[in-house]
């Protein structure tokens, strides 16, 4: 069995990334200051642009890619044995790096699970991928790939988690956590509106910090999380928040602001 994986408490999302040739210096400088300042996980997808982000991620590597965990995802419609294998090649190229640290199927599609699992083991021992996990599974996905041979290697799940989405708290959370699979935590500010939320704001100026600080922070209590940022004021405040602890007070005021689940949720999906 390998062994449960540690990853950092924050790193960097790529999303929106590399669509538009006119923001790629600035979106490579947000990477490459992420990395200078400790940020050592990028997430990333085949998706995110056609390729167009993991060119972006593969520019920010360049002569430093031992600095960084890089994550990165394929389609469902890349699942099969007969599509997974190039699909990989194509990332790895595009990323300009000989192995990707974490390789996640980005959603389930109609593939038998089985058939993925075994095309993954078999990268793994290719070499092509140092582990491999799953996002937007919801715990009945979890128990069904857990079932198929190799399934219990599945090292993460990246899912939906911040502040105003606490689903996976009912039951995703322990459910990973007993069987050491790690979590990663995506749109931490819930794409943005976080950031500029009047009430969290006004305890994060209590605090000391900005919204979108608190919301990583809290995040990243049981996850990865992977914010993105596209400037380098925001890539600061995201590893600032990396060093924030949350006392038990604050956390009962988040409580208040945005209540936990009191019963089981459907896994919510981007
Ligand atoms: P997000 O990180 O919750 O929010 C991104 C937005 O917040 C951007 O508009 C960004 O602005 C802004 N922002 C970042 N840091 C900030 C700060 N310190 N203060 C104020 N605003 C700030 O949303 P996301 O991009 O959807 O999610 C993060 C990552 O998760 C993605 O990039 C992707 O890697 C991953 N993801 C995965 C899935 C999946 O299905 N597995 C789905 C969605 C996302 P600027 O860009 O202007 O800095």
């Amino acid at each position: 069995m390998p062994a449960p994986l540690a990853l950092p408490r924050v790193g960097m999302g790529t999303w929106h990334m590399g669509e538009s040739r006119g923001r790629r210096a600035e979106e490579v400088a947000a990477l490459t200051l992420g990395l200078d300042l400790g940020l050592g996980l990028i997430d990333t997808a085949e998706m995110y642009g056609e390729g167009g982000a993991e060119e972006v991620v593969g520019a920010a590597l360049r002569g430093r890619r031992d600095e960084a965990f890089v994550v990165s995802k394929f389609y469902p419609h890349h699942a099969s044995r007969a599509q997974l294998f190039a699909a990989c090649e194509a990332s790895l190229a595009r990323l300009g790096i000989d192995t990707i640290d974490l390789y996640l199927y980005h959603w389930r599609g109609g593939v038998p699970l089985a058939q993925t699992v075994a095309a993954l083991e078999e990268l793994v021992a290719a070499g092509r991928i140092r582990r491999w996990g799953v996002s937007n599974f919801d715990v009945d996905d979890l128990e069904e790939l857990v079932s198929v041979p190799g399934g219990t290697h599945v090292a993460a799940n990246q899912v939906l988690y911040n502040l105003a989405r606490r689903g996976i708290e009912f039951d995703l959370v322990p459910w990973c956590r007993e069987r050491g699979i790690a979590l990663m935590a995506y749109s931490p500010l819930d794409e943005g509106p976080l950031a500029h939320h009047p009430k969290l704001a006004a305890l994060a100026r209590e605090v000391g910090v900005t919204p979108a600080q608190l919301a990583i922070a809290w995040a990243s209590r049981h996850a990865c999380a992977i914010p993105k940022a596209s400037t380098p004021e925001h890539v600061r405040a995201n590893r600032a928040a990396l060093d924030l602890k949350l006392d038990a007070q604050v956390l009962a005021k988040l409580d208040r602001l945005f209540p936990p689940p009191r019963a089981k949720q459907r896994l919510e999906v981007i």
